[in-house]
């Protein structure tokens, strides 16, 4: 299947729709079919001898490629601007194949506490094994992280903004340093997705994303992808098709399906989420509240200048501790109370029950992370009900703990 090459300059939206598609799709299909089958059939010895040894176009077995999957991955390489991508089961599984298929022992690997807590594991649990060496900076201390490049670093690994208290990182500048020293720059760009936020273009070599999030974005599928240059892309396939964690067809499709929305998704997303900010910013039972498109935010300046619009997930904490927290999450009716962001429908939660579980209460307040805080996701529900439904929540916070108001 031939490549749409010959093309202009789409806009965010054409290329959600168009991007990655083949120019001809099997039997005159206009959604990519789902290939459901672990192995593909050839007439004669030769031809599955040359497609097995690379010498001509197909598929061999699930594990290696599938139609439906490629497609996928061209959609993303897409959007994402890049040469090309790779896809696995989960956004953990690209996460550690990337990093495994990169590191060696003996490499240094520089980052910020403040990553998604599975990555977290796999820098301080699992690669020291192998003899890597990861140096985990304060998010919050830009100098401590330039001071642990420039001491040596063979790959910088960059999670922007950060969940859940969104803190900026600059990618351009952290990229630069990065490079100066000899490294390979892989930032994670699940939370602000390939439409609010190009690592590529500000200069990063590797971007890896949680499929399940925004590309997906129904909260129905997993899957997981990497993007970048042909030859790293090829490493890490390498890496991937070997140890197994391939991304599913079935789960192909439902990704590609969620992404023809994702424009659309996204621009309610960022509005919404300005909106419930700014809601939340006046509220007197909001002690502080955490998005990077708010002019307090200690990030803004950069987030500005890095991304085109602040994504849909901003945090919030609370005056009254974990008790306001529980009332209010109780008393949502427009949110599950599930882990997960990107979701067309809202999601809440607390750091204590989604992306800080691991850590102990004092742990997470060592990191910044208040007991009183909560992760709000917003769906592409109409905003004036989230904010109605969010004031009724606080109220009942109000009515429970009256001193606190
Ligand atoms: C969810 C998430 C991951 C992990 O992805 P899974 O698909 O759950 O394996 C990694 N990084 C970030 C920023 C995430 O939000």
């Amino acid at each position: 299947m031939t490549n749409r090459i010959a093309r202009k300059q789409w806009g965010a939206s054409t290329e959600c729709i168009w991007g990655g598609e083949p120019e001809h799709k099997p039997l005159g299909a206009t959604m990519m079919p789902i290939f459901q089958g672990a192995t593909f059939a050839y007439e004669t010895l030769e031809e599955w001898r040359a497609v097995g040894a690379g010498e001509q176009s197909g598929h061999i077995y699930n594990r290696n490629t599938n139609p439906t999957v490629a497609v996928f991955e061209q959609k993303v390489a897409a959007l994402e601007g890049a040469q090309a991508a790779t896809s696995f089961s989960s956004g953990m599984a690209a996460i550690s194949n990337t990093l495994f298929a990169l590191l060696k022992s003996g490499s240094r690997v520089v980052t910020v506490r403040d990553i998604y807590g599975g990555s977290n594991l796999v820098f301080s649990e699992f690669l020291p094994r192998f003899g890597v060496d990861v140096v985990f900076c304060d998010t919050d201390d830009e100098a401590a992280i330039r001071k642990a490049i420039a001491a040596g670093c063979d790959l910088l690994y960059l999670e922007t903004p950060t969940n859940p208290t969104l803190k900026v990182l600059d990618i351009q500048a952290l990229t630069s340093l990065a490079h100066d020293a000899g490294a390979v720059v892989v930032v994670d760009n699940s939370l602000a997705g390939p439409l609010n936020q190009r690592p590529l273009q500000l200069g990063a070599d590797i971007v890896v994303y949680s499929a399940a999030k925004s590309l997906g974005g129904h909260a129905d599928v997993m899957g997981g992808v990497m993007c970048g240059d042909r030859q790293r892309v090829e490493q890490v396939f390498h890496f991937r098709e070997i140890n197994g964690a391939c991304l599913e067809p079935m789960s192909a499709y439902l990704l590609m399906r969620g992404m023809q929305t994702l424009e659309l998704r996204n621009s309610r997303q960022n509005d919404s989420a300005m909106r419930i900010a700014g809601f939340l910013e006046s509220h007197p039972l909001v002690e502080r509240v955490f998005y990077p498109g708010l002019a307090c935010h200690p990030g803004a300046a950069i987030a500005l200048r890095q991304m085109s619009g602040f994504g849909g997930v901003l945090s919030f904490s609370l005056l009254g501790g974990y008790e306001s927290v529980r009332i209010v999450l109780e008393s949502l009716q427009l949110a599950h109370l599930a882990a997960s962001f990107g979701s067309v429908s809202t999601h809440a939660g607390a750091p204590c029950t989604t992306s800080h579980i691991e850590m102990s209460a004092a742990e997470r307040t060592a990191a910044g992370i208040p007991e009183s805080l909560i992760r709000y996701s917003v769906g592409i529900e109409d905003v004036t009900d989230l904010i109605e439904d969010l004031a009724m929540a606080l109220d009942r916070v109000s009515a429970a703990i009256p001193k606190s108001a």
